[in-house]
């Protein structure tokens, strides 16, 4: 069974991943199952999205109930949740207005393409010349537009033509930044902890910095928080540890909580204000279903205090991984449910461990061949934390 499945995707699959040779077939909460019944935890959530855990039940049902009731319409008529959930996004995170898409990616091509007519219509940038600022090592997804600004070939090497206005800083680097900005400038993207460059937490002071650099030069910020926002770093948004109120935000990933694909962009009226009818959209976008489960995954991420789960036992989890020596781990770094481990290449690479953990029952996904990370569903307990640690331990150390 399992042969025969890995064979097909071999066959007939365009071969752009590389899984590690596990066939899944069943969740629960933090667990995962394989076709031979194995058990595994979840260390990997989907990079974010499963931040519920799998098949949460209450999400499960409130998805069933609104696939009987009314599953898409599309945009060309209100729906009855469209409004509730744009309601509660800008009211959660004190923003005026939210629009809603469906991938991660399509969120940010929504952020730049509202980023650039802001700079046409408010700031008078002559026609065709908006530029943007983005950070070396980014990941913002994979469309055309995006993988222009990539300073990674992996993402984009033989996808030429580029699209231009982007304009690669050093992430971290603030008078990099201040030397970019032009009068053309109308905004600065930026993921507030990099994780797809390895969980990569900038210097302390910089996100402020930005946000005051930005305010000077009447620039956008806009934070990318797809992966890093709905508590994953413990707070509802990463930025809110430096203190740091972007221009907007883009979420995806665990807004759907672990069932559906949901995205927005969430900001500030004179941003979110610039479409008008016919200028942008999505077949999909902001559906009843959508809607629906996206509502229901805020209100129980709030009820059952994933944030505070996240904070408390992300310190604890990252306490304990320090604790693990081993001459492959070269650093241990984090915030909230989200770590990395990066090691020494020349003793162990990010593949052979994380193999080694899936032997034993744990599944994760190296990024960048160096870092494992360590990213569990947000409903995670302590007891479960201490019995992967003894594994994990055990993994490093041989
Ligand atoms: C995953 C991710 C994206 C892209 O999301 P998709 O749903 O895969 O298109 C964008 N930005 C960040 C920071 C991400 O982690």
């Amino acid at each position: 069974m399992k042969h025969h499945i890995k064979e097909l995707d071999a066959r007939f699959g365009s071969q752009n991943y590389r899984p590690l040779p596990v066939v899944l077939d069943k969740g629960e909460g933090v667990w995962l199952w394989d076709t031979d019944g194995k058990k595994y935890l979840d260390m990997m959530s989907a990079y974010s999205a499963v931040s519920h855990g799998h098949c949460h039940p209450e999400l499960v049902e409130t998805m069933h109930l609104q696939a009987q009731t009314l599953a898409m319409c599309s945009r060309a008529f209100f729906s009855d949740k469209l409004p509730l959930l744009l309601e509660r996004l800008c009211n959660l995170l004190n923003y005026d207005r939210a629009l809603i898409m469906n991938s991660g990616a399509e969120a940010i091509e929504t952020a730049i393409k509202a980023a650039r007519r802001w700079g046409y219509l408010r700031k008078g940038i002559p026609d065709n010349k908006a530029e943007i600022i983005v950070f070396s090592n980014n990941f913002h997804g994979r469309t055309v537009g995006i993988i222009s600004f990539s300073s990674d070939d992996e993402y984009k090497h033989q996808f030429g033509p580029y699209l231009p206005g982007f304009h690669i800083a050093p992430y971290g680097d603030i008078e990099a930044v201040q030397k970019l900005i032009s009068k053309n400038t109308c905004a600065v993207l930026v993921e507030p902890i990099q994780g797809e460059a390895g969980i990569v937490i900038p210097p302390k002071g910089w996100l402020k910095k930005l946000e005051q650099l930005c305010k000077t030069e009447d620039v956008l910020l806009i934070c990318d928080e797809i992966q890093s926002g709905l508590g994953r770093t413990g707070t509802w948004l990463a930025c809110e540890h430096e203190n740091v109120k972007p221009d907007a935000v883009t979420l995806g990933k665990a807004l759907g909580g672990g069932l559906y694909p949901v995205s927005a962009v969430v900001g500030r009226e004179d941003l979110m204000n610039v479409f008008n009818p016919g200028s942008h959209g999505s077949t999909f976008g902001g559906n009843p279903l959508a809607c629906a489960i996206a509502h229901k995954s805020l209100d129980i991420m709030e009820r059952d205090q994933y944030l505070q789960n996240s904070a408390n036992l992300g310190k604890y989890f990252l306490e304990q991984l320090k604790t693990i020596s081993a001459p492959c781990i070269k650093s241990v770094r984090g915030l909230g449910l989200w770590i990395g481990v990066e090691l020494d290449p020349a003793y162990k690479s990010g593949r052979t461990v994380c193999e080694a953990l899936m032997e034993k029952g744990i599944l994760s996904k190296e990024t960048h061949e160096t870092v494992v990370r360590f990213a569990p569903p947000l409903i995670i307990t302590k007891n479960q934390i201490d019995d992967a640690i003894g594994i994990i331990e055990q993994v490093f150390v041989r």
